[in-house]
């Protein structure tokens, strides 16, 4: 275990949360708004904002996660279609290089959250480790003998963008009928609002759903339904040993219970019913925890 202290950010659409990282702990957070909407120079003074925060001289290195298609070489993140201005070709290594004089890391943040959960968190010592993040979008990171999976250009594992639906639903990438769009919190608001007219936080859909509110089952049925067939193609595409599920709609019961089950039933043998699918244990922390593991090679 490393000695030493560094820093993680998980850079989200519209939240930035940073830690300071000792050994696998951390030991000091902050969580800042992204503030997207104002531009790409704002969200790097808000990011430098969250690093000056939980910042140290003895911090060693930084770890970036984010959500997006990332060069790590350069340490750019090309293009984040979840920010609410396209937040494209910024290079955050060469920025944070130059104002904090420390080593930079950049990588895709549900990447951060699978490597994570697969040495330190739920999915540990399984040999091939999906994560799936499910928040207001769905990020998802392959983790296979102990290496993320990057596939031929680095951008492998957008499972939240395969499609579910031939003809769906918009989804935030330009695309349509795709997973994010029928199984995040965003489709939730979206089902929700279609059905009733109104437009509600996911937190009174689901108190609406538990009150056996027919509108909010229906969108319960809707992203469950879909959310097992996409937990389905990936066991049936994978074979992975663990798929680990987090982001705040994974406590969800009325959604985990139906699509978890359904989903063992809609693969093709009976050994790929086998993978387990769990729940996050380091939370919030795992993407901050898994940027920092990054920087520390
Ligand atoms: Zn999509």
């Amino acid at each position: 275990m490393s000695k030493n202290y560094y820093i993680g950010v998980d850079i989200g659409g519209t939240k930035i949360n940073a830690g300071l990282v000792f050994g696998n702990s951390v030991q000091k957070r902050i969580k800042i708004l992204t503030e997207s909407h104002k531009g790409k120079q704002r969200v790097l003074k808000n990011l430098a904002r969250a690093v000056m925060e939980v910042w140290q001289d003895n911090v060693k290195g930084i770890g970036i996660g984010c959500a997006g298609e990332i060069d790590r070489k350069a340490g750019k993140v090309i293009t984040s279609p979840n920010f609410h201005r396209q937040f494209e070709n910024v290079n955050i290594k060469k920025f944070l290089e130059r104002k904090f004089k420390r080593p930079v890391s950049v990588e895709n943040d549900a990447n951060c959250f699978t490597l994570a959960e697969s040495k330190l968190g739920s999915g540990r010592g399984a040999k091939y480790v999906v994560g799936l993040t499910l928040g207001t979008g769905i990020g998802s990171g392959m983790v296979f003998e102990g290496k993320i999976f990057h596939g031929q250009s680095g951008a492998a594992g957008e499972w939240g963008h395969t499609a579910i639906v031939d003809n769906g639903l918009n989804c935030s990438c330009g695309k349509t009928g795709h997973l994010e769009t029928y199984s995040s919190g965003k489709a939730m608001i979206k089902l929700y609002k279609t059905i009733t007219g109104e437009e509600k936080d996911t937190f009174y859909i689901e108190k609406m759903a538990i009150k056996k509110q027919k509108a909010a089952l229906q969108v319960f049925k809707i992203m469950s339904d879909a959310l097992a067939v996409g937990l389905a193609n990936i066991i049936n595409a994978l074979n992975p040993t663990v798929i680990v599920i987090g982001g705040g709609l994974a406590r969800v019961e009325l959604l985990w219970q139906p699509a978890t089950k359904k989903a063992r039933r809609l693969t093709v043998f009976p050994d790929l019913a086998k993978t387990r699918i769990v729940r996050s244990a380091l939370g919030d922390d795992a993407q901050i925890i898994g940027a920092t593991l990054l920087i520390k090679k």
